[in-house]
């Protein structure tokens, strides 16, 4: 088996194929022959496991998580590389290329049908430019997925790690936290790609919840919260809760007050129960 993590081989299989690099797709490929093994060993696959990767890029990782798991959906939105990975993925027969963009698939069918009975793991070098939509469609369709293993932009690895109530955090982090528990794997510079992105990198672990960490009563309503409140960082929770959901001052600072907050908290001071219970005040 070639080794798809030297530079060599990834740019002679692209040329062969007329494959160049495309940018917008976030085609930067891993040329670090440690990382691809150490992540699929994270994602502790073993025969009854379905791994699901998005963008296999020449196959990588695919053959990582190939060599592990007993089976591999691997979703690849740029048609020009399925003849790569026909040619770099050729030992594996447990391994199925979906031609389709994660955003559109219907990822709930598609695991039903082809995953059956098997535990699913998320394990891949996500594209920087859709992470959060990707893990946010990952965790919101409940798919039956016990964990997300996932090489991300360092900053983005910053914010989905966070704690809920602090600095780093946004609505995305209090999004992470109440469907999955977030671990900081490793760090990967930005030499360990090609071509070198500008940013550096680290794979994030999320093992995602039975049941969330707050009682909410209507969860959209929570995340419609969340997002307002957030919405103007510089702001306090009660103007941007306020122009974010379009109801009075008045009534925000009521339903802080019901709440035990202050009038001028703001969303980063604010813990995930605080949104829970300011939710169901809010919204009764
Ligand atoms: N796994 C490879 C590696 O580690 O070298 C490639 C990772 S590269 C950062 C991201 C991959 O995601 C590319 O292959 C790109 O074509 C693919 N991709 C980008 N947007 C996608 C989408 N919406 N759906 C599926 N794949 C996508």
């Amino acid at each position: 088996m070639k080794n798809l993590s030297d530079i060599n081989v990834i740019k002679s299989v692209m040329s062969k194929h007329g494959v160049t690099f495309n940018k917008g797709l976030g085609q930067n490929f891993l040329v670090d022959p440690e990382v691809c093994p150490s992540m699929a060993e994270a994602a502790g696959l073993d025969k009854n496991t379905c791994a699901i990767e998005i963008g296999p890029g020449v196959g990588v990782l695919t053959a990582e998580l190939a060599k592990r798991a007993g089976k591999v959906l691997s979703f690849e939105v740029d048609n020009r590389l399925l003849p790569v990975l026909n040619e770099t993925l050729a030992d594996f027969n447990n391994v199925e290329i979906i031609n389709k963009d994660v955003m559109k698939a219907d990822l709930k069918k598609i695991i039903e049908e082809k995953c059956e009975g098997m535990e699913i793991a998320v394990c891949a070098n996500l594209p920087y430019y859709i992470t959060s939509p990707i893990i946010m469609l990952l965790l919101e369709s409940k798919l039956p997925i016990k964990s997300i293993t996932v090489m991300v932009q360092k900053e983005a690895a910053d914010r989905l790690c966070a704690e809920v109530g602090s600095r780093d955090g946004g609505a995305v982090t209090v999004a992470v936290t109440y469907y999955a528990e977030s671990e900081k794997l490793f760090f990967v510079p930005r030499e360990s790609f090609l071509p070198p992105p500008k940013v550096n990198s680290e794979v994030i672990q999320l093992t995602v919840r039975n049941t969330p960490p707050v009682d909410v009563k209507n969860e959209e309503n929570f995340f419609k919260l969340v997002k307002a409140a957030f919405s103007q960082r510089r702001k306090t929770a009660e103007n941007s809760i306020s122009a974010g959901l379009g109801i009075s001052k008045d009534q925000v600072a009521t339903a802080l007050a019901e709440a035990g907050l202050e009038k001028t908290v703001r969303a980063e001071k604010m813990t995930i129960q605080d949104f829970a219970t300011l939710s169901d005040i809010l919204f009764e």
